[in-house]
């Protein structure tokens, strides 16, 4: 579905970032990766895309540093030539109650996921612009449609995302760019992790599909919305959460 593709994905080397990687590195993309940290598990988890076939490249950059942004979109082009798709997926935590956080939670939620998101665009926008082709897929979260308790900054920062999504898409629908957002629940990765067993059986429980999700049911869908399957669509936010948010 992704042949003679190339695609960007923040945040490439763990969870849904990965399961999003290993998805288009099937379906015939070639991959740059882009994280904080070269670790023997990012390394590893290169190698494995790798045995795909696939030409697979980790770049170690701070998508809150618009400056590394540049630098690394930069290296990535040299390395790549022709960029066709971007996940914004790189994405943090800090949850507490409102009183309770500290100006670095709250900075460095809105730095990472929704600036870092706007800096990561603004920089490949320029390659998208130029081919008139381009697919950008923001990961926000059902949070930033619903809000959630303990998560006032993440929430603000992830409905930042999908008011960013929807300006870009309108922006530059006309040059041929789509830009669309997932909207996950909860999927079992590091960042849920820190969930007692308890606690992740009585979300499941009020779930309507009974389970929390994989990082593969995120892929699923960021692979249609890169593919061709979706050229009219743009704009949009997917929610794929169990049926949480209905
Ligand atoms: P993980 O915590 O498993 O992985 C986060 C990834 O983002 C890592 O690869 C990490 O790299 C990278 N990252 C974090 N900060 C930065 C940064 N400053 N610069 C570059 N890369 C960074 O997260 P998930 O896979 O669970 O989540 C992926 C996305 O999906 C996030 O945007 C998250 O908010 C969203 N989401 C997740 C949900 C869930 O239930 N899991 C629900 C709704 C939305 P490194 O390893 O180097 O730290």
């Amino acid at each position: 579905m992704l042949r003679g593709k190339t695609a960007v994905i923040t945040g490439g080397t763990r969870g849904i970032g990965l399961a999003i990687a290993r998805c288009f590195a099937e379906n015939g993309a070639d991959v740059a990766l882009i994280a904080t940290r070269r670790s023997e598990s990012a390394e590893a988890n290169v190698t494995e895309l790798a045995s795909t076939g696939r030409r697979v490249k980790l770049y170690v950059c701070d998508v809150r540093d618009n400056a590394a942004v540049e630098r690394t979109t930069a290296e990535i082009a040299e390395d790549f030539g022709r960029i066709d798709i971007l996940v914004n997926n790189a994405g943090i935590t800090r949850d507490g109650l409102l009183p309770g956080l500290g100006e670095a939670d709250i900075n460095d939620v809105i730095d990472v996921n929704l600036k870092g998101t706007i800096w990561v665009t603004k920089a490949f926008l320029r390659g998208f612009v130029k081919q008139r082709a381009g697919v950008i897929i923001n990961l926000s979260s059902v949070v930033g449609l619903m809000g959630n308790s303990g998560q006032t900054n993440y929430a603000a920062s992830k409905a930042g995302v999908i008011g960013f999504t929807k300006s870009v898409a309108k922006e530059y629908g006309r040059r041929n760019v789509r830009c669309n957002a997932i909207a996950p629940g909860y999927i079992a990765t590091d960042m849920t992790a820190a969930l007692s067993e308890e606690a992740t059986e009585q979300i499941a429980k009020q779930l309507p599909l009974g389970r929390l999700g994989k990082p593969e049911d995120v892929a699923a869908l960021a692979l249609f919305l890169a593919s061709d399957l979706a050229s009219y669509i743009t704009g949009e936010v997917i929610a794929v959460d169990g049926g949480m948010y209905v």
